[in-house]
């Protein structure tokens, strides 16, 4: 499904990525780990087209998305959520959610008053009400998005990706900051999302949740790729082991 080879980022003389390789099969869900600065945003952020790569290429069902758009990335089904969600000031938690549906019926709707667009509008406002439900934010859904808890951001951030449909879910760090009981929720609706098909990357620091849910890790550390085995196998290999210790 994703293949990235040779992927290499600097910030100035920060070398923050070094010749990253590594491909995601369909219906893997893949945790990608690693200590605090070792690069997992940047690499979400390269390959969701939010930054550009000093070297490599991504490759997407085959084809190279390293030069493409944030959009057009998502149009061709991979979508990815923030660390930190940023929220708009002035717009309720439905409405961002309403407005993050992309592609031909978001825009229909907002484009054209026809009655086929009427109806897109309508779908995507019951499938909104349904994913923000399902992520229990359905009582704050009528308050501005602004405002509601950090925890709830990132909550509403999973909606809003989950409502471009992708077939590929990266999601940085989704639990970080999130009460415990909804954790479980999130697991549960994160494997319901896999049971109907989408294959998902997770940057995750808590282990009970990688175990839970993963079939294979990735482990990061300083830019490079240390590790790459299921979730059972990290506790006893060194170089992981070492990557957290500090030891290099
Ligand atoms: P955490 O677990 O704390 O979220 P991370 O693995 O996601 O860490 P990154 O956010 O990818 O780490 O950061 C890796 C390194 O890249 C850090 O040293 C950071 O300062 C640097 N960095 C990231 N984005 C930028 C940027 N836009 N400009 C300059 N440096 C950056
Ligand atoms: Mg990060």
């Amino acid at each position: 499904l994703l293949q990235v080879s040779g992927l290499a980022k600097a910030f100035d003389a920060n070398q923050v990525l070094h010749d990253l390789q590594f491909a995601i099969a369909p219906g893997e869900i893949v945790g990608l780990l690693g200590p605090n600065g070792s690069g997992k945003s940047t690499l979400l952020n390269i390959v969701s087209g939010f930054e550009r790569p000093d070297a490599g290429d991504i490759r997407l069902d085959g084809r190279s998305i390293a030069a493409l758009p944030t959009d057009r990335i998502v149009a061709l089904g991979m979508v990815r959520t923030f660390q930190l969600p940023a929220m708009p000031q002035k717009m309720s938690v439905l409405e961002v959610a309403m407005a993050a549906a992309t592609g031909a019926h978001g825009v229909l709707a907002t484009l054209l008053r026809s009655p086929a667009a009427r109806r897109a509008e309508r779908q995507g406002h019951d499938k909104a009400v349904e994913l923000l439900a399902a992520l229990l934010l359905a009582p704050v859904s009528h308050l501005p998005a602004a405002a509601i808890s950090g925890g709830q951001k990132k909550l509403l951030g999973i909606v809003c990706a989950l409502m471009a449909g992708p077939r590929l879910l990266m999601l940085d760090e989704p639990t970080a900051g999130v009460h415990p009981d909804l954790r479980r929720d999130i697991v549960q609706a994160l494997q319901g999302l896999h049971a109907r098909g989408m294959t998902l990357v997770i940057v995750e620091h808590d282990m009970h949740f990688i175990r839970e849910l993963c079939t294979r890790c990735i482990v990061l550390d300083q830019g490079r790729i240390v590790a790459s085995c299921r979730p059972d196998e990290l506790a006893s290999n060194e170089r992981v082991v070492q990557a957290y210790l500090g030891a290099s």
